[in-house]
């Protein structure tokens, strides 16, 4: 007898709670995701490891940086112009490194497998029947962190007003080029610029306290889900020449820290073979599916490798095509080393393809509700498609 498919909420039901890493529901998806690969005939290897909570760790840094930044500002616009401009100049460009995926790069460079925190991915493999061409690593997080929704109009303010104390600093020093314009009115804007801005800082990081409220539907049940299917799938109709490493990170709410953790102790294996990386991160909210294969920064472009075989795979079916005209499917859109694990293979030189379609970001609404399952549906088809046309054409 055949069974009908079940729908997407009723697959995926059983991995939907709260479960941050070092709580009890971290614990309990463990076992869920075990049992779900051993029912498929898999086995399934633990690989425990040590690490920190890098990203709170790495916040309060910045934070604490941006407070005596701000202080420097303030002295400096009142006594000590230079001070001024040395601050505001540091405040930019840390900034800028933290919002453009150096950030993450310093967070996966700080993983050494040392800290309080356990943690465990679990990997579970699936050979070729022919001669290995290619390995792609599929990966996906299934631990969850909640924020303040506060924190994002917190954050914007915070920016709005480190923008204008930057542009008074600016206005000062063009009128110092004329000494006989006098500056002393410059203490009514510097106090509420920076009194707003010290206030923003202090709440952003209050804000920034990591709870375990989300059940993490979208993010990143979807993602575990999408592991299982491709398992399920290629295990009774093996490849000819590619090997599967289907890899359920753990703490990537804390940093990226089971990628990297997982890319730290296979790297070296892996300069004797070919590797691509394949990150699944939210795949059914709100926004289109983007599939990411570029990075941010111009130089870095390992993903040109992957490039060609994602869009003969998109030219050559039609579905894709309508998709990507209706915005359903936005491919190439350059933000791959921004906040996922997928930044820790990238880093690290694997080619990577990373998968996305927000909605409800570390919040307590992601839920059920938010899952869109057309969009899941495509993310599951273009992978097949993807992957069959690789081992073809390998
Ligand atoms: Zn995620």
């Amino acid at each position: 007898m055949n069974k009908k498919p079940m729908n997407l909420v009723d697959r995926i039901k059983p991995f939907v709670f709260p479960r941050k890493t070092g709580t009890e529901g971290h614990l309990e998806i463990q076992d869920i995701i075990g049992k779900a690969v051993e029912n498929l005939g898999l086995s399934i290897e633990r690989q425990p490891f040590s690490c920190r909570n890098e990203l709170s760790i790495f916040m309060a840094q910045l934070g604490v940086l941006f407070l005596i930044l701000t202080i420097g500002k303030t002295i400096g616009t009142m006594f000590f112009y230079w001070i001024s401009v040395v601050a505001a100049v540091v405040q930019v460009f840390v900034y800028l490194i933290a919002e453009f995926g150096l950030g993450a790069r310093i967070l996966i460079s700080r993983q050494k497998g040392k800290g309080g925190l356990k943690a465990t991915n679990l990997v579970s493999r699936l050979e070729p029947a022919g001669s290995q061409k290619l390995k792609i690593v599929y990966s996906a997080h299934y631990d969850t962190k909640s924020l303040h929704s506060y924190r994002i109009p917190v954050y914007r303010l915070m920016l709005l007003s480190i923008g204008l104390f930057d542009l008074l600093i600016i206005a000062l020093g063009i009128l110092k080029v004329f000494p006989s314009v006098d500056t002393a009115w410059r203490i009514y804007p510097v106090i509420p610029l920076s009194v707003i801005e010290l206030i923003c800082i202090v709440f952003f990081l209050v804000f920034y306290i990591v709870k375990n409220e989300s059940p993490g539907a979208n993010d990143n049940a979807t993602g575990v889900l999408m592991l299982l299917d491709i398992l399920e799938r290629y295990k009774d109709k093996p490849l000819q020449h590619i090997a599967v490493e289907c890899v359920f990170t753990d703490a990537e709410e804390t940093g990226l820290t089971g990628a990297a953790e997982y890319v730290r102790q296979n790297v070296e294996k892996w300069k004797g073979e070919k590797v691509w990386n394949f990150n699944y991160d939210m795949l059914a909210g709100k926004t289109p599916l983007f599939v990411n294969s570029r990075g941010a920064f111009p130089l870095i472009e390992y993903g040109r490798e992957i490039e060609p075989y994602l869009k003969s795979v998109c030219r050559s079916n039609q579905p894709y095509q309508t998709k990507i005209d209706d915005k359903e499917l936005v491919i190439n859109h350059k933000d791959i080393v921004i906040g996922t694990d997928a930044a820790a293979f990238f880093f690290s030189g694997i080619p990577v393809i990373q998968f996305q379609s927000k909605s409800k970001v570390h919040s307590k609404d992601d839920d059920l509700s938010v899952l869109k399952e057309e969009t899941y549906e495509m993310c599951r088809n273009l992978t097949f498609d993807l992957i069959d046309h690789l081992d073809q054409s390998l």
